[in-house]
């Protein structure tokens, strides 16, 4: 499958991700994840991007389409690709299609993840990830089986420092202002696929149908 993920914050993108993952054999690319790993590691990137992540705010296009040319290139891609997290603004979409004609790729869909906004604040607030391999977890409905530690690799589970209330109510604001123009850009472009499913089971299942996969 070659799709974009769209969705605010919390509709449950990575989740729904890594499920189609092991459908058949697409590779995840999330940017918000290559942009921590950035942080944790100290590197050049890490350093330009953290302060606006911490704000909430969105790491500026040129950083992203850098970080994107190169990640699509990589072998495993060629299996297919989920992208989560990305587009995030139509620059970032405009350039994402003449890089995919470029490459000579041709995109299944651009599925947008429509959950009510009660919803994404009580996942947001609730949700736990571990710095180490990116799993995420959920206080209330999910939690880790030993408190603060990772199952899968025993790293630390915490709460992101934008998932305060305060960053993640910026991040609503800055996804309906910025990232949900992309709809209409797809719906244009032919490629939407709307689903309002809040089980990610459901989602998997509307896309799966779509795609054929
Ligand atoms: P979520 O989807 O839960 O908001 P992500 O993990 O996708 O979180 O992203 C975390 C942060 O990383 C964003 O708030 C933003 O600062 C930055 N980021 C991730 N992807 C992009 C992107 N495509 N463009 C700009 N900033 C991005
Ligand atoms: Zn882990």
């Amino acid at each position: 499958m070659r799709l974009i993920l769209l969705g605010a914050p919390g509709a449950g993108k990575g989740t729904v991700a890594k499920m189609l993952t092991a459908v058949d054999g697409s590779v995840q690319i999330s940017t918000g994840d290559i942009l921590r790993a950035a942080v944790k590691d100290g590197t050049e990137l890490g350093r330009q991007a953290k302060a606006f992540m911490d704000a909430g705010d969105l790491v500026p296009d040129a950083l992203i389409m850098g970080i994107m040319k190169e990640r699509l290139k990589e072998d495993d891609c060629r299996a297919g690709f989920l992208l989560d997290g990305f587009p995030r603004t139509i620059p970032q979409a405009e350039q994402l299609k003449d890089l995919l004609k470029d490459l000579g790729i041709k995109l299944d869909a651009a599925v947008n993840l429509d959950v009510p906004r009660d919803v994404i604040l009580d996942r947001l607030t609730t949700r736990r990830t571990c710095v180490d391999c990116g799993a995420i977890y959920n206080v209330k409905s999910a939690p880790p089986k030993v408190e603060g530690i990772c199952d899968k690799c025993g790293g630390k589970v915490v709460q992101r420092d934008d998932e305060t209330e305060e960053a993640i109510s910026k991040r609503l604001d800055v996804y309906n202002e910025k990232t949900a123009p992309l709809v209409d850009f797809y719906k244009k472009e032919g490629l939407l696929l709307d689903v309002t499913a809040t089980s990610s089971e459901a989602v998997v299942a509307a896309i799966r149908k779509r795609t054929g996969a």
